[in-house]
């Protein structure tokens, strides 16, 4: 593209432009700023109203307002502390500007008898109205005061290190450039909802009037809002419709399972499969015999039995002669898929490879040359992704607890089976509920199966809420559940954002536990230990030879240990409730009722009680996942950790489903040019996501 295109398409990186070098640069793309045109679509959080001054006795109380007067009394004080108050007057009445710290230029521009134009919060102060920390402009004798501005004024989401007016300037001056013309963007909708076209939707936006819905503004109903979803929706309708035309190009491996594995697996099993594994066994063998690499999501809640689908999908790839491998994110998951899988599909004849970080030395060279030789399966950690790993023939890659691998990890593995141009067959598996009304989105370009039933026999756990002030109350349940012969975990959440502080806080509870309960045996376990010491007391735990584990959140993640059956959770107003539920899920394995305590440090807030609500009234993963999308909205719910899925800047799936019908007939109506400016505009870069 020539350079002048580019500046009028707003494509000009935003190191191009007047004040932005490359530190601030780095600090516009923290906020997912890198180009022109990104800084129109980033929208105000909230806006301040500078059109008119109020006079000075009209004020209340808690209002924002823009006053103007001059200033009749100033008191500057260094000590105990440095303060300095001024009041401002008009022809109505007066008030109190109050400012705790201030630098010598501020004295002076406070002074007696300046005329100043103060914008803040109104506030009752002990001599009547005030204001703390104005902005405050001065109106210089002799000059015109500056007109007022027609339109609100607009405050950006920042980011630290960054200067809020800077960020405004240049969003300002790229809003007068669209205003002018100089840039100009292509707007294949053109005006489809409420007579808005893309730039005056953008200019609303940005500098609504004084009297515009700011009500539908701050949740997102206004049309000039729902006029920006829109085009994003229909943006990432069109990725996914591109990812999903490179798909079928792509040529993967047939595993129709010649040797049938997998009813032999199934049949040697300790128990019979539910309908919803069966169901979800045969989606996936479709899939294998298929001639397109699977890209296949299975999502299932904490002990619906996942690894059984895993397990017959590997057998489909060694059956056919060719290798599989499956990861888990911590050592500890790993190992114990190891455990059972191994002894699953060893008693089929197949040969299984463990590797994970700490194999070293001369085990290392021997689990390396296996893959290379005669292994049908490899199971071990995020250590399978490393470029000395190589495969004989590997076919299927398996990814358990997908969330904490970033994409682009899953991709190097599968790109270790890529040969004649055909790619390896990919599973991943995830306990995290996604929304319905959000899975289609958030994994992008995967088939989702869903496990939407729980072995049979499983008691759903029951939860009570209590105030950490009974806590001696839920020690002594515990203390009569331990004395029952069962196994209980107590787990302190992050209090603060620290891993070493939240350690220990674990620890002081371990040995407060310790002593109160005599004649049973406490472990520990928390981020900071090293993963051998984590293993080692988890497999502790596991034989029970530990009756009590006191942990932090480093347990939230697939650990089973079926005579577990009683949970307390420390802090729990300040989980969300997908990490609750996850957390919930390591109890009830057995056949034992289980039992989760909440415990929370009153007063509770409205969301807090909201949450705890939710906990008590269900055990449905997805029902959680929904009321969590209601009370936290998609972008909390998804959120920024979970690498891979897709963010959207405006809209917000729970609120614009309505949307979603219009975007399929307008996707229709646009050429592959048009739609490729719209991906281009609205995913960028992040499009590398979704092909994978
Ligand atoms: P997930 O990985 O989905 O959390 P697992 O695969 O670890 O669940 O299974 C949880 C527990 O349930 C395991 O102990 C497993 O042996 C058992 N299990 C799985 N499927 C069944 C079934 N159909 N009937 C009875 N028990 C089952
Ligand atoms: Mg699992």
């Amino acid at each position: 593209m020539a350079p002048a295109d580019s500046a009028q398409g707003g494509q000009r990186p935003l190191e191009a432009l007047n004040g932005v070098g490359p530190q601030i640069a780095s600090r516009l793309k923290a906020l997912g700023l890198e180009r022109e045109v990104d800084l129109l679509f980033h929208l105000p959080l909230r806006y301040e109203d500078r059109t008119q001054i109020t006079p000075l006795n009209r004020l209340l109380p808690n209002q924002t307002a823009l006053v103007e007067g001059r200033i009749v009394h100033q008191q500057v004080r260094r000590a105990p502390r440095p303060m300095m108050t001024a009041v401002l007057a008009d022809d109505s009445g007066q008030i109190n500007l109050r400012l705790f710290r201030f630098f010598p230029s501020q004295v002076r521009l406070l002074r007696e008898g300046a005329r100043l134009r103060c914008f803040g919060e109104v506030r009752p102060g002990p001599q009547g109205l005030e204001m703390a920390h104005p902005q405050v402009t001065e109106l210089r004798p002799g000059q015109a005061a500056p007109p007022l501005p027609d339109s609100l004024t607009p405050v950006y989401p920042c980011t630290q290190g960054l200067s809020p007016a800077l960020l405004s300037r240049l969003i300002a001056e790229a809003l007068d450039r669209l205003k002018a013309g100089d840039i100009r963007l292509a707007d294949p909708l053109g005006t489809i909802s409420d007579g808005l076209d893309l730039k005056s939707a953008l200019l609303r936006v940005h500098a609504p009037g004084p009297k515009d819905d700011l009500a539908g503004l701050a949740d997102g109903q206004h049309p000039a809002v729902q006029r920006l979803a829109l085009e994003e929706l229909l943006a990432h309708h069109l990725a996914l419709a591109r990812v999903n035309r490179v798909r079928a190009r792509q040529r993967g491996f047939s595993l129709d399972d010649p040797r049938q594995l997998v009813p032999r697996l199934l049949a040697l099993l300790p128990f019979a499969p539910t309908g919803a594994q069966q169901r979800v066994i045969a989606e996936v063998a479709a899939d294998l015999a298929g001639e397109q690499p699977m890209r296949r999501l299975v999502q299932g809640d904490v002990g619906s039995g996942k690894t059984v689908i895993a397990a017959a999908a590997l057998a489909s790839a060694a059956s056919a002669g060719y290798q599989a491998a499956i990861v888990a994110p911590t050592e500890i998951l790993a190992e114990q898929h190891f455990h059972t899988l191994s002894g699953w599909l060893e008693a089929l004849g197949l040969k299984t490879v463990w590797l994970a970080g700490k194999v070293k030395g001369r085990a290392r060279k021997a689990a390396l040359e296996a893959l290379t030789g005669d292994a049908d399966v490899a199971i071990g950690t995020h250590a399978l992704f490393q470029e000395q790993v190589a495969f004989r023939k590997l076919a299927l890659v398996i990814v358990d607890e997908q969330h904490r691998f970033g994409v682009h990890q899953r991709l190097s593995l599968a790109a270790k089976g890529q040969r004649d141009g055909r790619l390896p067959h990919q599973l991943v598996m995830t306990a995290t509920p996604i929304p319905r009304t959000l899975a289609m989105t958030a994994y992008a370009g995967l088939d989702v199966s869903v496990i939407d039933e729980l072995p049979p026999g499983r008691k759903p756990v029951t939860t009570v809420a209590a105030s950490q002030v009974r806590r001696e109350q839920v020690v002594e349940r515990l203390r009569h559940a331990l004395g029952q012969g069962r196994q209980a975990y107590w787990v302190c959440p992050l209090i603060e954002e620290s891993e070493l502080l939240e350690a220990e806080a674990a620890q002081t509870r371990a040995a407060e536990l310790t002593a109160a309960l005599p004649g049973f045996r406490v472990g520990l376990i928390h981020g900071r230990l090293k993963p051998a010491e984590k293993q080692a007391v988890m497999a502790e735990f596991s034989a029970g030879q530990l009756d009590l584990l006191v942990a932090t959140t480093v347990i939230e993640v697939g650990v089973d240990v079926p005579n577990a059956s009683l949970m307390i959770i420390e802090n729990a107003e300040r989980l969300g409730l997908s990490q609750l539920h996850q957390l919930r899920g390591r109890v009830g394995r057995g056949s034992d009722q289980a039992a989760c305590v909440l415990l929370y440090k009153p007063p509770l807030g409205q969301m807090a009680q909201a949450r705890i609500g939710v906990m008590r009234e269900t055990t449905d993963g997805f029902v959680i996942a929904e009321k969590d999308l209601e009370l936290r909205g998609p972008g909390e719910v998804l959120g920024t950790r979970q690498t891979g899925m897709l963010r959207f800047r405006i809209a917000d799936l729970a609120r614009d489903t309505d949307l979603f019908d219009q975007v399929e007939a307008l996707a229709a109506g646009l050429d592959r040019a048009q739609g490729d400016e719209l991906i281009s505009r609205w995913i960028g870069q992040a499009e590398q996501f979704i092909d994978a």
